[in-house]
């Protein structure tokens, strides 16, 4: 397989993930949503629901990160940047793709820019 069809079978597969993100959010949105109208009735645990809904927030939270980078991604597959990394411009080796369909970066720019998130935290 050539890296041209090897990007060109990663669309459909991001294409795939996205909608099952999008779904799952749904999920998680709707869950959120019943945890709170159980918490504003006089019924159930609070610290259970409270410990709850932090959990299904922080998933949600990396879904809708994670569906973020999806549609970049697809983004950029419509506008043939797709592969390139976002910082350097290289091409990303297509065993990283294949492990992260929606990685912008190589992995050296990503780690430059993980480790420049840390020093500024
Ligand atoms: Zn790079």
């Amino acid at each position: 397989m050539t890296r041209v069809q090897f990007i060109q079978s990663l669309t459909s597969q991001l294409e795939r993930r996205g909608e099952q993100t999008r779904g799952s959010l749904r999920v998680e949105m709707d869950e959120l949503q019943s945890l709170h109208d159980q918490s504003v009735g006089d019924f159930g645990d609070r610290g259970i629901e409270a410990h709850a809904s932090e959990l299904v927030g922080k998933l949600a939270e990396s879904e809708s990160r994670e569906l973020a980078e999806i549609e970049d991604a697809l983004q950029r597959l419509h506008d043939g940047h797709f592969g390139d990394c976002l910082d350097c411009g290289k091409p990303i080796p297509v065993n990283r793709l294949r492990a992260i369909p929606h990685a912008a970066r190589c992995i050296r720019c990503q780690e430059t820019l993980e480790s420049g998130r840390l020093l500024a935290a």
